[in-house]
């Protein structure tokens, strides 16, 4: 199980999404301020590099080249794949060893992607990164080298378009899809039917697929497809008493704070399940992790 730790180049961004979680300022660090957080870090291996948008930041290859001379094995990007429609800056990404990509999309239309993003044209810029992308890794000695991932932001105004999005981003050559609660101002239920039929398509396609934020309980049947059994999630409210009963309870965030006073009965504790071994075992490799 790959644990990546997380480097920050702040809260600027060439979007404004509307369901942004770094929209609170953070001050963009400088290259020795970067370089800290590196050195600072236990491990070192794997790396996480994150935003706002990190690709905005002028010292981002000499960051990747320094992490890799330190010993980065794995560097993967998150981002909003916009400056990646820049191909000599992808190719400079790549040649100093980024090699693991996390695109950021809302939708499979400017009508859904920009409306979040609140910026025109921000959907065509991030599919041209993705072409660059593709052609990359199908190129230039890197064939099987670059991981591509699509991080889909699940809102209320894009639940209708989760499955046509994963049949349009099958033409990129995409690795992985993950959808991702964005809030909790939509009918979670009917959300978690649309998420799992979009898993369904993407695995039907050979595309990898994983949900994060959506109660195990509303996902019976893609249980083996939940972030959160891999990745820790910090728990960002108090769950309903009910919960404490539910075999999920030491994984789930809970019905998101939104949705509190909107229906709780939607959330029925979980008494059993064939996977809760593994769930066991997880947890425990996981503490195991920690403590090294
Ligand atoms: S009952 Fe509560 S703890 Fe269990 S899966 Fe649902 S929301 Fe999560």
């Amino acid at each position: 199980m790959l644990v990546y730790e997380k480097v920050s180049f702040g809260s600027e961004c060439n979007n404004r999404c509307m369901t942004c979680p770094s929209a609170r300022q953070q001050e963009t660090p400088r290259l020795n301020e970067l370089v800290a957080q590196i050195d600072a870090l236990k491990n070192g291996e794997n790396l996480e590099l994150f935003g706002g948008e990190p690709t905005l930041h002028e010292d981002l290859v000499s960051l990747i080249s320094y992490a890799r001379k330190r010993g980065a094995r794995r560097i993967k990007l998150v981002t909003n794949g916009r400056r990646l429609a820049d191909a000599d800056f992808l190719f400079h990404l790549v040649e100093e060893g980024c090699r693991i990509f996390e695109v950021k999309i809302y939708g499979s239309r400017p009508e859904t992607h920009d409306a979040v993003t609140c910026v025109r044209g921000s959907l065509d810029e991030t599919l041209r990164g993705l072409q660059n992308l593709g052609g990359i890794s199908d190129s230039g000695g890197h064939e099987g080298d670059i991981y591509v991932g699509i991080r889909f932001g699940v809102t209320n105004t894009n639940l209708e378009d989760l499955v046509p999005a994963v049949a349009f981003l099958m033409s990129f050559s995409i690795d992985a899809i993950s959808f991702v609660r964005m809030g909790g101002d939509f009918p979670i239920v009917q959300a978690a039917r649309m998420v799992a039929n979009a898993m369904k398509v993407a695995t039907l396609n050979r595309i990898w697929s994983m949900c994060e934020g959506f109660p195990p309980c509303v996902m019976k049947g893609s249980e083996t497809h939940l972030s959160e059994l891999l990745q820790p999630v910090a728990f960002e409210n108090d769950k309903p008493k009910s919960c404490l009963r539910c075999v999920f309870a030491k994984i789930c965030t809970g019905p998101h704070g939104d949705y509190a006073g909107k229906g709780l009965r939607d959330f029925k504790a979980v008494s059993a399940s064939p996977y809760s071994k593994d769930m066991e075992y997880l947890l425990k490799m996981r503490s195991i992790h920690a403590k090294q």
